[in-house]
């Protein structure tokens, strides 16, 4: 993708709620404090259109996109810059209503064992690497089920780089991984590491996955709403943010572990 491409698919309130920049919504623009370090003034970024996802600042005239604004905040690179941007794609693709009728063969190997999984837990749950050319080949695919237990879609990691893989008609917005396994009078784990959620499992917590986005969706927020007790198992930088999260969503018991 290039980067006009990126500038065009990045939705920017998502983009800009990634890197913990706080912003308010006017009119198709995006005011936030401005990134020149002796400015105190309010720059605004596009949010749609032809001019999307570019910034200008009318007191000290500095400009940019949301790629030079993520590397600037977060000390990054222009590759670092633009992974992480990947994350704030818009996903158009609609809630899935009909069972996946993709079956993958699915093989067990030493990467999903040095994860800390073992084979009967990949079989429970539908684990593993599939076999000929498939989109997931080099990746560890998991079975997606919705909050009912029907399959929707497989969703991968590639073994090489850990990045996410599956095909356009899945929207990991609408879903939490393993939620259907839930017994709601028990407390809950989340964790945006996959891997790490199914290890959980087999260590006998409940626990489900957000596909590694670095917020709730609101459907997930949904779905949250109905576990009386959630334990978050998160990096240091999403603490904050998914606090504000719940917090703002009037959730039940949570906290961060
Ligand atoms: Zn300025």
């Amino acid at each position: 993708m290039t980067y006009r491409e990126l500038l065009k698919t990045v939705d920017t309130e998502k983009a800009l709620s990634l890197i913990g920049i706080e912003f308010e919504s006017q009119g198709g623009y995006a005011k936030f404090a401005c990134p020149q370090p002796d400015c105190e003034s309010k720059a605004a970024i596009k949010e749609y259109g032809d001019k999307k996802n570019l910034y200008y600042c009318p007191k000290c005239k500095s400009s940019g996109h949301i790629i030079s604004l993520v590397m600037r905040t977060k000390g990054i690179d222009w590759n670092a810059a633009n992974d992480l941007l990947s994350k704030a794609h818009n996903n158009t693709a609609k809630r899935i209503t009909e069972e996946l009728n993709i079956n993958y063969e699915l093989f067990y190997n030493d990467f999903i064992k040095a994860k800390g999984i073992e084979e009967e837990m990949c079989k429970l749950l539908e684990i593993g690497v599939p076999k000929g050319k498939t989109m997931l080949a080099g990746s560890v695919a998991f079975a997606v089920r919705d909050a009912k237990g029907m399959k929707v879609a497989y969703y991968g990691i590639k073994m090489k780089d850990g990045k996410p893989v599956f095909h356009n008609t899945f929207n990991p917005e609408f879903y939490l991984y393993n939620f259907c396994n839930i017994d709601f009078s028990e407390p809950v784990c989340f964790t945006t590491d996959i891997f790490r959620c199914v290890y959980n499992i087999e260590n006998g917590r409940q626990c489900v996955c957000n596909f590694g986005l670095p917020y709730l969706s609101d459907a997930q927020l949904n779905l949250l709403h109905t576990v009386d007790h959630v334990i978050f198992l998160v990096e240091e930088p999403l603490v904050k943010p998914l606090a504000i999260q719940m917090a703002e969503n009037k959730m039940n018991y949570f906290r961060f572990e």
